[in-house]
């Protein structure tokens, strides 16, 4: 039995676990994601997204083949819904991982793509490296993982932005095939452990769109300590099993970024509206932008020692 997600799958010798990626060979539960990176890019960290965590830097990215949930919109499924031994991988064991990220001037490696919570292992290894020498690290992550195991990997992160797909149990569980509660859950974890932490809402219109669930969610993030979390609502576009739906009308993800602001929410962004998006940074005491941003770059960073250069109101986040 696997506890790492709340799948807990439960495998007889030779099968292959629901996320892909692990397998019982000799009685054994085997992962065969470490080592073995499908994927390896430097991206601008803005890209996870993380907006609120050393701007404009840059995060070596790395992903395995395999996810623990099946979402219909899946943007990466060619490498999220299949196994390490049907995708042309990489031999990067945890060592040479991070000794990339130093040789290219990464400020951090990034855990992403497909979803690290089945690569956890090869996550950790490499995410403890990385501390030693002086890199930080983030996942970009479902959220979808058992309590204690998020513990111990809250503590070699620093960074997470999770995505928050929908609210209401029946909608996360068609869409994605997980259930709501164990993400709310890692939230306040990830939160109380210390990790910075964004949230991603992608609006998949007739799935996630309807208004007063995304007021429900608002609200929820007020009342349960997330005003200061910076919220990115993002822009649906076809893909996988919903080529059939039309990308997110822009009216809709303006209204979820006026009802956060209503409900006390301070950092609300848009993404993948390009040329239209919510995405510079606003101090929320005097309207002042902090930073400003076209696309992933910084343009602008107006910050002194992390508060605004107007009114020296505090801005939430790791910015140095
Ligand atoms: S991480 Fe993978 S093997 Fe483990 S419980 Fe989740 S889906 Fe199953």
């Amino acid at each position: 039995m696997c506890r790492i997600c709340p799948n807990e799958c439960v495998l007889k010798e030779g099968e292959i676990s629901k996320c892909n990626n692990r397998k019982v060979k000799d009685s054994k539960l085997w992962t065969m994601a470490y080592g073995n990176p499908c994927s390896v890019n430097i991206d601008p960290v803005e890209k996870k997204p993380l907006y609120h965590f050393f701007p404009g830097s840059r995060a070596w990215s790395i992903a395995t083949a395999g996810c623990n949930l099946a979402c219909l919109n899946c943007q990466n499924w060619t490498i999220s819904q299949l196994s390490p031994d049907k995708t042309r991988n990489y031999d990067q064991m945890p060592e040479k991982v991070v000794d990339g990220a130093v040789k290219s001037n990464c400020r951090s490696i990034a855990y992403t793509y497909t979803e690290p919570v089945t690569f956890y292992e090869y996550a950790f290894d490499t995410a403890l490296l990385a501390r030693k020498a002086g890199i930080k690290n983030i996942v970009k992550s479902n959220g979808y993982i058992n309590p204690d195991p998020l513990k111990k990997l809250c503590s070699v992160i620093d960074a997470a932005n999770i995505d928050l797909k929908a609210f209401n149990d029946s909608t996360y569980l068609r869409l994605t095939g997980g259930k709501l509660q164990p993400v709310l859950d890692s939230l306040k974890i990830y939160r109380d452990m210390g990790v910075w932490l964004e949230i991603t809402n992608l609006i998949v219109p007739q799935w996630s769109d309807n208004p007063d669930e995304i007021g429900k969610m608002c609200k929820w993030l007020s009342e349960n300590g997330f005003k200061d979390t910076p919220l990115h609502f993002s822009r649906f576009y076809p893909t996988y099993k919903l080529e059939q739906l039309p990308p997110t009308p822009a009216e809709i993800l303006k209204n979820a970024v006026n009802t956060a602001a209503a409900e006390g929410l301070k950092y609300v962004y848009t993404g993948n509206v390009p040329g239209d998006e919510v995405s510079d940074t606003k101090c929320p005491s005097c309207g002042n932008l902090v930073i400003t941003r076209q696309g992933f770059r910084v343009t602008a960073n107006n910050l002194r020692e992390g508060k605004c250069n107007k009114c020296g109101n505090e801005i939430r986040g790791v910015w140095n």
